[in-house]
């Protein structure tokens, strides 16, 4: 097994719903974080979040003030990608669209040192795919973490066709030493979570579309029918209902299954601008 050496930064781009969580427990957890957003008011935004959530930790005797000012202080914003010279792993959480995260990963992979470990939060492209617009792909893996990241303890590892098994040890190394369990998968679309989870999301909305219940009667079914710690169309609005149905897309053209065609009241709700927690409607109305 690797060892963990908190001696090197890590690199984050993608300051939105998933990538401020991920810099939130590397920095909580004593790693400096470098992070990168192409639009600045996401990284505002995200230290904003940040410090909020570290403050109800301090209220609620979880943490210090000097742990959650030391925790701060870790971050580091940077204007360009080309700061990220001396980190130990590059995180990729932007948009979930494989021409962005290409773009990224062509500029990232010239400044990374050569053995730095480049990984991508993608819920559903290719690691195989976007691991060959790298030099090196043996050293490209998915590290797919869960939202809320400080909350769910589920780390996805998922490893590309040529993923070596040192980069695997490290990746497992790091998220245990962030406080995460890792479990590992191979490259295939959806991985193991997202091809169980978002058929189920999407014959929620169908049973909504279809006039089957109303949508607080589906969530409760699957909650107190199916133990299910929450409903799923109050998953879909808290996982971002543009990312369901990007994902839901890419598993319907690589499966190449109908069962996997987003529902035509999902795509709606997209094009409206109704995409959950985010915008503040979706399934449900959030203050
Ligand atoms: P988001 O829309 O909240 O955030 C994406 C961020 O990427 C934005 O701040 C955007 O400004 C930034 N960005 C876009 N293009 C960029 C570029 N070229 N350079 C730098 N920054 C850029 O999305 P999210 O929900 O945080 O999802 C991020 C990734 O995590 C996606 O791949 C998604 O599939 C994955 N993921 C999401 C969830 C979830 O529940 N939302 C769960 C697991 C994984």
């Amino acid at each position: 097994m690797s060892s963990i050496d908190k001696s090197k930064p890590i690199g984050v781009v993608g300051a939105g719903a998933m990538g401020r969580g991920i810099i939130q427990v590397f920095a909580q957890s004593g790693f400096d974080v470098l992070v990168h957003d192409a639009n600045s008011s996401a990284i505002e935004s995200a230290l904003a979040t940040i410090e909020k959530l570290l403050n109800r930790s301090v209220s609620k005797e979880r943490i210090t003030d000097d742990e959650r000012d030391a925790t701060l202080k870790r971050i580091t914003p940077v204007g360009n990608v080309s700061e990220f010279k001396s980190v130990q792993l590059f995180v990729e959480a932007a948009s979930e669209k494989p021409e962005i995260k290409k773009t990224i990963f062509k500029a990232v992979d010239k400044v990374l040192a050569g053995d730095a470990i480049r990984a991508t939060n993608t819920s559903s492209i290719s690691i195989t795919e976007l691991a060959a617009v790298t030099g090196n792909p043996s050293l490209f893996i998915g590290m797919h973490f869960f939202n809320p990241v400080p909350v769910m303890k589920l780390v996805e590892i998922v490893m590309g066709l040529e993923t070596s098994d040192a980069t695997y040890d490290k990746v497992h190394a790091l998220a245990e030493a962030v406080g995460k369990t890792p479990l590992r998968a191979n490259d295939h679309p959806g991985f193991v979570s997202n091809r169980i989870l978002m058929p189920m999301i999407n014959e929620a909305i169908l049973c909504m579309q279809d006039g089957v219940a109303r949508p607080e009667a589906i969530d409760g079914i699957m909650q107190l029918g199916m133990a299910h710690p929450m409903g799923p169309l109050r998953l879909a609005d808290l996982i971002g209902l543009d990312v369901c149905y990007d994902i839901l897309n890419v598993l319907h053209r690589d499966l190449g299954e109908d069962k996997y065609r987003p529902a035509p009241l999902l795509r709606k709700m997209v094009l409206a601008g109704r995409l959950g927690n985010k915008t503040k409607q979706g399934f449900y109305t959030y203050e």
